[in-house]
């Protein structure tokens, strides 16, 4: 596709870039000030939901205003955010929820007021999701589900206000009917959330167990059983997201920055081959997989919605962010090993190690690259399996 920037889009990223610039964060309070931010952004005309429809208040932008806003916003001072509700139960409200669902729900996901985590991951059901066995089981009058039993690695659970969950209401059939996709409160009694702490040392993600969890059937999502249509469904908008192009284009840039001030005999990191050569066959990289997502925006903005391109986005985003992680490890050297605060090298080497491992998830998470590759192999080759 054409990424040619035209006059329109130049005065656009002038625009962006003078919002960015007037709203950075200066001193004081941080939340307040993260709040006023998606104030404003909203005043702008919903940027603070680029990716949703101007239905729902969105800012109907072409592919080439989502490509200057992305590559803007990943090197400016921007508010942190979660993925989880704005981005993947969103669209998932959009296309399969309900009027009232809609009308109660995305408000407060829009003016980040409410966190919400997802609960798909059990023991035993991760890559093989449809063999999930947290159980909802409808009351006698109809009038509501009460759950039991175990989700695993839910990102932000120990903040989450809600969660969108993963149920299994009938065990007739194959393994992907009789699941059904609920919505419900994380702080009330029947719910415990446990920490995993991980390979870099910190504390994202968690178990938590359901005990007879009462559920009103108006919280479920579309029909019972049909959850797991819903739930692909997300799963390609996650994988969009996961792969953070614009951020690794930045990163890179500025592990460049970073070698350049390691000296190597008369010269710099930069300058030694070996490391060069690495630099330039990520560059090559990214720069292939930066076409792809600008073929998978222009489909967006045509209203469709991310399809299988989502799983090649996915697969070699999170490679790249863990190339980019291990070269600056690679780049701190010895001085990688040190943790917060004790550190007698460069700046940017502390945490580096920690950094690196925490990176190995990221070909785990939303799928591990295995089953991504399954995905590209059947439906972006159309090879089928001799199975
Ligand atoms: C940091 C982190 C955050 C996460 N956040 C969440 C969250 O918020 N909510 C949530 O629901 N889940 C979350 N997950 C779970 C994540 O989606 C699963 O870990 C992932 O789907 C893999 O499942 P698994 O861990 O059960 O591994 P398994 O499915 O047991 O896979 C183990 C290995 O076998 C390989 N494998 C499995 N099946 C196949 C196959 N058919 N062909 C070839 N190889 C295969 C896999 O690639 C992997 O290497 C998170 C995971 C991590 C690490």
């Amino acid at each position: 596709m054409d990424i040619e920037l035209t006059k329109e889009d130049l005065e656009f990223e002038a625009e962006v870039k003078a919002f960015l610039e007037e709203n950075a964060y200066k001193d004081g309070d941080a939340e307040k000030w993260r709040m006023g931010w998606f104030e404003k952004a909203r005043e702008k005309g919903g940027w603070d939901v680029p990716k949703w429809p101007v239905k729902f208040g969105g800012p109907g932008w072409t592919p080439n205003q989502h490509y200057v806003w992305q590559r803007a916003t990943a090197s400016a001072s921007t508010p942190w955010d979660l993925p989880f509700g704005l981005s993947m139960l969103a669209p998932v409200l959009m296309a399969y929820g309900s009027e009232e669902q809609q009308e109660r729900f995305l408000p407060d996901i829009r003016a980040r007021k409410v966190n919400w985590c997802q609960g798909y991951s059990e023991p035993g059901a991760g890559s093989d999701l449809a063999s999930l066995k947290t159980k909802a089981e409808l009351s006698e009058d109809g009038t509501y589900y009460t759950v039991n039993g175990q989700k695993i690695w839910t990102t932000m659970a120990h903040i989450a206000d809600w969660i969108f969950c993963l149920t299994r209401t009938s065990s007739d059939g194959i393994k992907q009917e009789g699941i059904t996709f609920l919505l419900f409160p994380m702080k009330q009694d029947g719910v415990e959330i446990k920490p995993i702490i991980t390979l870099g040392g910190s504390h994202t993600v968690n178990s938590v167990f359901f005990t007879d969890v009462k559920v009103p059937v108006e919280n479920r999502v579309g029909e019972e059983g049909k959850g797991w249509t819903y739930a692909k469904g997300l799963l390609e908008h996650e994988r969009s997201g996961i792969a953070g192009i614009s951020n690794s284009i930045v990163a890179l840039e500025g592990l460049k920055e970073k070698a350049r001030g390691v000296k190597r005999g008369n010269g710099s990191l930069m300058d030694v081959p070996s490391f060069k050569s690495k630099i330039a066959a990520l560059e090559v990289d990214l720069m292939a997989v930066e076409y792809t997502e600008l073929r998978s925006l222009a489909t967006a903005s045509a209203g469709a919605a991310p399809g299988p391109e989502s799983s090649i986005l996915k697969l070699k985003g999170t490679e790249i962010q863990q190339r980019i992680q291990k070269l600056t490890m690679e780049a701190g050297g010895q001085f990688s090993a040190a943790w917060a605060g004790f550190n007698s090298g460069p700046d940017f080497a502390r945490g580096g190690t920690g950094g690196y491992m925490n990176s190995r998830y990221y070909t785990i998470y939303g799928g591990a690259s295995e089953v991504q590759k399954d995905i590209i192999t059947k439906k972006v080759l159309g090879i089928k399996s001799s199975k």
